[in-house]
């Protein structure tokens, strides 16, 4: 966002006005910070909101880039509007595989032909739980942590009732989060599959991927990884670390827009091997033979199931380009200098008012957001909004502050911290 896309105030009386309420150490330093950043010129290819002076919600919606409406306008016109149907076979049947193949490559560490843009996150899950499930015969449990995001819970509530599965809870400590010792000590001969986050979408606490993931192989399970709040803010290497299956959304750090398909990996090594339960024509060895019985595809398509969404596939594609140019290892240092500096402001301005840190203070163990707590935030969130302060509520206390690096700088961090002091001050 760009200095000119803030007018609640001028920033002469923003300096005057921040500067007026004992903070000027933290502004200065958030300025320096700012100054020093390698990724800043990223901050102005997102689209102005007018009457928003701080977005801290840019891991629950990621903003649009500047330039979309023109490609979604090119798009209508021409791909859609003048080849019509042509593009089906022009670029659009493709599309799954190849946006798939360009996150493994920006942001997963996966080599190509192992993800599929497809569905939603819930839908994934339920597609990718059911076919692990079903790969590891004659094991009958699903482990998943008590405090992952309610639709994986739920899923695998469903899937575990329709299998005839029990699922066996992680409990971790809250803030810590999962680790390879919870982990080791409910796995057994038992365990069909592991169900975790890779950074949790409360606390921001980051597993420990490549420890979990053998953890679980040695008690010979598969391990589902949810990469929703990880993708795009934080580096892994699925393949390296040897994950056999992963989901992720595309509307958080992704910046896909509300409702953009999710995407899900598959392992190569599982290909043929472990088959999903929507026997959906786009998963057909042949789409087109229209014969009397299915018989699936031997690659990634199999995930697919109905016809994609394009046009929702459009804009992570301008988001992908922009990580890809900035690479993952600058995002995260970006992304670890704001949560840093969040945690400074937090300890200056909001620890003295009984605000509680629910994020660890270790930063190579969180990911891209952070979360404080304190019994009116309720009432406090719907006072920051109303002033284009937004950052977002977490029932039953928490404030998170979604830190999205490449469109979040240093002082409008600052700006969201100090409206949440003064909001507990007013
Ligand atoms: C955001 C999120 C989801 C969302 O799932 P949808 O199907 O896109 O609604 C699922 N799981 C986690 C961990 C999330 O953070």
């Amino acid at each position: 966002m760009s200095e000119s896309s803030t007018p609640i105030e001028s920033a002469e009386d923003e300096h005057r006005r921040v500067a007026g309420i004992s903070a000027p150490d933290l502004l200065s330093e958030a300025r320096r910070l700012d100054a020093a950043d390698p990724l800043a010129h990223h901050l102005d290819a997102f689209a102005d909101a007018p009457g928003v002076a701080a977005y801290l919600d840019g891991n629950s919606l990621g903003r649009p880039l500047r330039d979309l409406p023109e490609k979604v306008g090119t798009f209508i016109r021409e791909d859609w509007g003048t080849r019509l149907i042509r593009s089906w076979d022009e670029q659009w049947m493709a599309l799954p595989m190849q946006l798939g193949d360009r996150i493994a490559e920006v942001a997963l560490g996966a080599a190509a032909g192992q993800t599929v843009v497809a569905d939603s996150t819930s839908v994934l899950l339920y597609k990718l739980m059911r076919a692990a499930v079903a790969a590891r015969p004659g094991r009958d449990e699903i482990v998943i942590e008590a405090g992952n995001f309610p639709t994986d819970r739920f899923i695998a509530a469903g899937v575990a009732k329709e299998t005839g599965a029990t699922l066996r809870w992680v409990e971790p400590d809250e803030v810590a989060g999962v680790t390879a010792s919870d982990v080791a000590a409910v796995v057994s001969e038992r365990t069909a599959l592991v169900v975790l986050s890779h950074v949790d979408y409360r606390s921001g606490a980051l597993a420990d991927m490549p420890a979990i993931t053998s953890v679980v192989h040695d008690a010979g399970a598969l391990m589902l990884w949810d990469l929703c709040h990880s993708v795009g803010v934080v580096p892994m290497q699925l393949d390296e670390w040897g994950v056999d299956l992963a989901v992720g959304c595309t509307y958080k750090y992704l910046n896909g827009g509300p409702g953009s398909p999710a995407f899900a990996y598959l392992r190569a090594e599982h290909h043929g091997a472990v088959t999903q339960p929507i026997h959906g024509w786009w998963s057909a060895s042949d789409i087109f033979a229209m014969g009397p019985e299915y018989a699936p595809v031997g690659g990634i398509r199999q995930l697919l199931s109905g016809t994609p969404p394009v046009m929702s596939m459009l804009a992570m594609q301008g988001m992908l380009d922009l990580i890809a140019d900035a690479g993952m290892p600058a995002v995260r240092a970006k992304s670890i200098s704001l949560t840093d500096f969040a945690v400074r402001a937090y300890d200056e301005l909001l620890a003295p008012l009984g605000v509680r840190l629910l994020t660890t203070r270790d930063a190579a163990h969180r990911g891209g957001h952070i979360t404080i707590g304190h019994d009116s935030f309720q009432q406090v969130t719907q006072r920051l909004w109303a002033e284009g302060i937004i950052p977002d509520f977490r029932f039953p206390d928490g404030i998170r502050l979604g830190l999205s690096p490449l469109s979040t700088s240093h002082e409008e961090t600052l700006r969201g911290v100090l409206a949440v002091r003064d909001a507990l001050t007013a």
